[in-house]
Order: C-alpha cells, then structure tokens, then sequence
C-alpha cells in the first residue's frame, strides 16, 4: 500500500482559547508520521467552525494563511458536534484523502494515538474507533449519563463501543459508504460500527479540556442520546406495545376478580383510594409511553422534511 494522505478534521464551536495550540501540537504529530514516511506530504487538518460566535474562524484563517496544510469551513450558524463531523468527513472526501482522523478541538484524546490509528489502517482496518481508557476528567453528571446511555444502548441492541468518542479513524472507503445513507441526522457512531468494515479498537488516555469549558451542556447531551437511541433501535417501540399488553391483562384479571367477588361472594369491593392510584398510574404509564412513541415521530417528522444537514457559509482550500 502506498504512504496514505491522511486528513485530521476538527470540529469547533467557540473554540478561539485552544485553537491554535491545538493546530500547533497537531502538526507535530503530523511532522512527524511525515517524517516516518507513515503519512504523505499531501495530508492536511481540515477546522469545521460550527458557526463559532468569538474569534474561531478568524484564528482558523490565519492559520490557512500560514500554511495551506490547514483547511477549514465556516457553518453560517451552530448545527451541532455531530453535523460539523459529519461536513468534515464530507469535505475531506471532496479534497481527496485515504483516509481521515476526526478529533476534538481541546485536544482531550491523546495526539500521539493518531500513530496508532495509521498504523491499525495500514494493517488493513477501515474503521479504527478510540476508546477512553478511563472518565477520570468528566464531571459526575456527565460519567453517570455516558454510563447509562452505553448500557441503554447495549441492552436495545444497537451495537456501539463503550467509550468511543468519535475519536476515530475511517478510510475512504467507510466514507464512500457514508455518502450512500441519506439520513438528515446520521448518528456516527451507531453508523461507522454498523455498515460492517473492518474495525481496530485503539485505547487512549483522556486528558482535561486544554482551555475553556465543554460545549455540551445537560441538554445538547440528551438530545445526542436521544437521537443516537431512535436511529439505531425500535427496541423502546416494542416495550410500549409489550407493557400495554401487560397492563390489559391485568386490567382483565382485576375485572374478572371483581365479577367473581360480587356474583360468589356478594362481596363488592369498595376502593376509591385504589382507584385513583390505578389511574394516575395507569395515567402516567400511558404518558410516557406516548412520549415514546413521540421521539420516534419526531425523527421521522426530521428526517421527512429533508432539510439540508447544515449550511456553509465560507471555505479554505
Ligand atoms: N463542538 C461543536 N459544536 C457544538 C458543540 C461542540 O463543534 O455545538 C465541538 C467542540 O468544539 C469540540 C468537540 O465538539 O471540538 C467536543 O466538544 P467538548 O470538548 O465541548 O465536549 P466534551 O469533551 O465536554 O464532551
Ligand atoms: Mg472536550
């Protein structure tokens, strides 16, 4: 095989305190895969500013200016981690590369895995996925959210590796296959472990976020979840049918008990206090089920309008 181009995208939202610290320790390691004569001259690192509201894209610019290695695209307003990763990947393909590494603007993962990642490509693996070694730099919140989503994952079928995060090296071929699924809100994760390549797992240490404070918050962090569990399992859908055949038969029995009580044994049961539990409930089972089925209806209602997934405003190449 011949020495691979290699692209490193990197998605950034308000980013403008690591940057380019981050560019800088990056070319580093791309100087030196170079000079290992593991990647060719001709790779690059390729900035998605997801529509950042400080001096990001400026900071991004210069870089370009400096050295035409660094590329980048500006999102005309904030589409997401998810949607910047994906531009990434989509725009590499365009430029042209063998394969491509996509990584955190704070430089959390550890750089020097890249190598690792190269090295796993270059043995024949299309998908290289990174896996945290530990969640000793997240807050407990985040650790016991993470925890939970994996294991929900796990348990509804929808095969990820716990603790990837989206620290991962695909080849063009994993990308060709992409541009083939059409989904407006493509979860890479569930996707790139899915389509069936060939995948390396590679374990790398997690160091605190170099400058700033993390973009996810509570919510952006649910919805990620949320959308990662409807595109990838039908699971929760067959639990509300199984529990509301649950709960109509139980239903049936408590009414056959009922008729059985008052015809045999004259014995007609009082149960106001009863009766109200079994509707708030009932009430409250019927709610949450409906919500449910409403995440579902919602991705469909996403999917159907066929927006497109974000908007470029400007790029470098
Ligand atoms: N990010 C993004 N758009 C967003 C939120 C985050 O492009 O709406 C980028 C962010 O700049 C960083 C990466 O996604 O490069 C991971 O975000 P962060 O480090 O804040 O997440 P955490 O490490 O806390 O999970
Ligand atoms: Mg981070």
């Amino acid at each position: 095989m011949n020495t691979p181009r290699l692209a490193i995208i990197i998605p950034c939202f308000n980013e403008e305190l690591c940057i380019e610290a981050t560019v800088n320790q990056l070319l580093i390691v791309y100087n030196h895969l170079i000079k290992l004569n593991k990647i060719n001259k001709d790779s690059y690192i390729y900035l998605i500013d997801d529509g950042s509201k400080d001096r990001t894209w400026e900071i991004i610019e210069n870089l370009h200016k400096n050295n035409s290695h660094i590329k980048g695209q500006k999102f005309i307003t904030n589409f997401g981690n998810q949607k910047a990763i994906l531009a990434g990947l989509e725009a590499v393909r365009r430029i042209g590369c063998d394969c491509v590494v996509s990584i955190d603007a704070d430089l959390q993962q550890d750089e020097w895995a890249i190598e690792k990642f190269v090295d796993k490509y270059m043995q024949g693996y299309d998908i290289v996925s990174g896996i945290r070694n530990d969640r000793k730099t997240d807050s407990f919140l985040k650790k016991f959210t993470a925890i939970m989503f994996y294991k929900t994952m796990n348990i509804l079928g929808a095969k990820i590796p716990v603790n990837h995060s989206d620290y991962r090296l695909v080849s063009r071929k994993a990308l060709d296959i992409m541009e083939l699924y059409e989904e407006r809100y493509l979860f890479l994760r569930g996707f790139f472990n899915e389509i069936g390549l060939k995948t390396a797992y590679v374990n790398f240490d997690v160091k605190p976020r170099m400058a700033g404070q993390s973009k996810f918050n509570f919510m952006s962090l649910m919805t990620l979840a949320l959308n990662g569990i409807t595109s990838y399992s039908i699971v929760p859908l067959r639990f509300v049918t199984i529990l509301g055949f649950l709960m109509a038969l139980f239903g049936v029995l408590v009414g056959l008990e009922t008729v059985f009580e008052k015809v045999f044994l004259n014995n007609s049961p009082n149960g106001w206090a009863t009766l109200v539990i079994l509707l708030c409930v009932f009430g409250g089972i019927q709610l949450f089920c409906l919500g449910i089925i409403g995440e579902y209806v919602g991705q469909i209602f996403r999917e159907v309008k066929h927006r497109p997934r974000y908007i470029v405003e400007c790029e470098l190449k």
